[in-house]
């Protein structure tokens, strides 16, 4: 499929065409001013030639591209895509654009004032340009919305929280494609790697990738928290408001201006760009060695407390135009980490090739974690979820039984021996609607530091690993922060006691189970699914409540029913009683999330 990206900014526009995972054109418009704007276009990997064009804004700029493609033969465009910052809660995947979801879109503006408004600008040009064509637009914010509440929470009055004040995260783009690319490159699977992945442009974030789904990111409610940037200030105590109010008698709309537009390089060392500040540090100048040490030092700060708040890391990915080009900066964000098993090549990280979107290693043989480096490519990933979203809306509404599960175990052999006796078998009971699969006539009691849960059922057949499931609320029961994860993916899960009729065990393998559709082949294709898809499901009850349960996991078997399985928390807060269906919902998107 040929798509044409674009990629707005509030002083430059940049756009590609692809055809499949192929860029056959590359171009970009910048400095805009009274005479004209840098214009520079590339066709394959040709050198780019670079002329100074007329257009005087981004609006004359884009109804250049049309004249720019045909001098370049460029033709059979299906699809245009379009990168958004902000897409709210609401988007949690790429979106078909039609007047009603632009309208949605604009909606947001509020959120992201100093981004939304150019890249809405270029998808209304674009329209008006390619009025045949459909327009998809992808969003920075979808891939963090798996982000946990304690992670999108900030602790202030419910009041501010109510008109929508909480931490979204951006570059999300950018952080997928580099932690799919980092797990191609290591030849592993990306659900089975924990990746921090540091983009380091001008406008800089870290990502904590757990198992293939954001967990936290270093930008919050606007692209103005967390790392050292070109401009902006990153971090900052909220109180420096009131400080700079009474001492400088600056207005809330001055500190916010300064934050993100005087702050960050530029303030510390006078460049926002990290050659300048790189050169006159070496030069001996002390303002630019502090900003230096200052943003390695922000740097590491993050990627502690994300291998933290993973349990671990596997794989640190470096990306963005100084993550790619600055040997020094990352040796300076990786020094002091030896602790955690991660040791540098010398020789590797000084100069990786990072063509034909490679993703080389920098780590030495013995590091326990792996180092890497990858461009970013944003639009091609735009472009592949543009492909991805319009070759699946042959979508077709199915009824999807709902399947409330209580909480349950399922057990290994060597927990049922433990709990049961050497030798013990289950004794099968009540058959579930899953094919082969049953409920015990045993329970066990689960015990956490806090309280028990009795009579858990345990659900057969035996497993290789034991895996306890409960609600969110029974893991306030028993005490234990319970991940949210796919069945069976156990690593790094909590403790928790089991306590059967012959003894006890302390099992890992607590969890919260991921809501989840089963399907098999016959159905997936006629809903326009695949194994992997995450989806909404629109959920509608007999009290006429219901409710549409995003960040759903399509998981296709052969011999599998068609049904959803929500928890009880999930069951009540939707008013599910006791029968009830489901129906994909609109927003249908296909990122292959765990
Ligand atoms: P954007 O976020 O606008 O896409 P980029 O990803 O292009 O920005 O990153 C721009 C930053 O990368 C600038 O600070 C620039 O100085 C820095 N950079 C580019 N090349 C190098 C290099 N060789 N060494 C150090 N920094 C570099």
């Amino acid at each position: 499929m040929r798509i044409l990206v674009f990629n707005a900014g509030s002083s430059s526009l940049k756009f590609g065409v692809f055809d499949g995972d192929l860029q056959i054109l590359k171009g970009s418009f910048d400095r805009f001013g009274n005479d004209g704007c840098d214009q520079s276009l590339a066709v394959g990997n040709a050198a780019p030639e670079r002329v100074r064009a007329t257009h005087s804004d981004i609006g004359t700029a884009i109804a250049a591209v049309p004249g720019l493609l045909a001098e370049k033969a460029v033709a059979g465009l299906q699809a245009v895509g379009h990168r958004l910052a902000h897409g709210g809660t609401e988007f949690t995947g790429p979106a078909l654009i039609d007047d009603a979801v632009l309208a949605r879109i604009e909606a947001l503006t509020p959120l992201a004032p100093l981004h939304n408004p150019a890249m809405i600008r270029a998808l209304q040009l674009a329209r008006d340009l390619w009025p045949d064509l459909p327009q998809v637009a992808v969003f920075d914010t979808s891939f963090h919305l798996s982000n946990p509440a304690r992670a999108t929470t900030y602790a202030v009055p419910s009041a501010w929280r109510a008109v929508g004040l909480r931490r979204f995260g951006f570059h999300g783009t950018s952080h997928r494609y580099v932690a799919q690319r980092a797990a191609e490159a290591l030849g592993r699977p990306l659900v089975e790697l924990r990746i921090i992945s540091m983009h380091l442009g001008n406008g800089a974030s870290a990502c904590a990738v757990q198992y293939g789904a954001s967990i936290d990111s270093s930008m919050g409610m606007t692209p103005l928290e967390g790392l050292v940037m070109g401009t902006r200030s990153g971090d900052i105590d909220p109180g420096a408001f009131g400080f700079l109010h009474r001492e400088l008698g600056l207005d809330i709309p001055a500190i916010e201006a300064a934050l993100y537009g005087e702050s960050g390089l530029k303030a510390l060392a006078g460049s926002a760009d990290m050659r300048d500040v790189e050169a006159q540090a070496a030069d001996g100048n002390t303002e630019a060695q502090l900003a230096i040490t200052l943003y390695a030092y922000r740097a590491r700060k993050y990627l502690g407390a994300y291998a933290a708040a993973m349990g671990g890391v596997d794989a640190i990915v470096f990306t963005g135009g100084i993550g790619e080009n600055s040997a020094s900066m990352r040796r300076r964000i990786c020094d002091g980490l030896q602790f955690m098993g991660l040791m540098l090549d010398e020789d590797l990280n000084r100069s990786p090739d990072l063509s034909d979107r490679a993703a080389p290693r920098i780590h030495a043989q013995n590091s326990r974690v792996a180092v890497m480096v990858t461009e970013t490519a944003e639009q091609l990933m735009i472009a592949r979820d543009v492909e991805a979203l319009l070759g699946r809306r042959t979508v077709t509404a199915l009824a999807i039984p709902i399947s409330v599960s209580g909480r349950h175990v399922h057990l290994s052999q060597q927990s049922v021996e433990a709990l049961f006796g050497p030798g013990y078998r289950l004794t099968e009971g009540a058959p579930l609607r899953q094919p082969g699969n049953w409920v015990a006539e045993e329970r066990v009691t689960l015990q956490g530091p806090k309280g028990c849960l009795h009579h858990v059922a345990i659900l057969g057949p035996l497993r290789p690993r034991t895996q306890i499931e409960v609600s969110r609320t029974d893991s306030f029961a028993l005490g234990i922060d319970a991940p949210v994860r796919n069945s069976g993916q156990l690593d790094n899960t909590p403790p928790v006691r089991l306590i059967g009729p012959h003894g006890h065990e302390d099992s890992t393998g607590l969890i919260i189970a991921a809501r989840h559709v089963h399907t098999n082949p016959t159905d997936a294709a006629v809903m326009g699914l695949v194994d992997g898809d995450m989806v909404a499901i629109a959920v509608k009850s007999d009290d006429g409540r219901g409710l549409t349960f995003g960040g759903t996991l399509i998981r296709v078997a052969p011999g599998a029913l068609t049904e959803m399985h929500l928890d009880t928390d999930e069951a009540n807060a939707a008013g599910i009683d006791r029968r009830a269906d489901g129906t994909l919902a609109a927003n249908v998107h296909a990122t292959p999330l765990p």
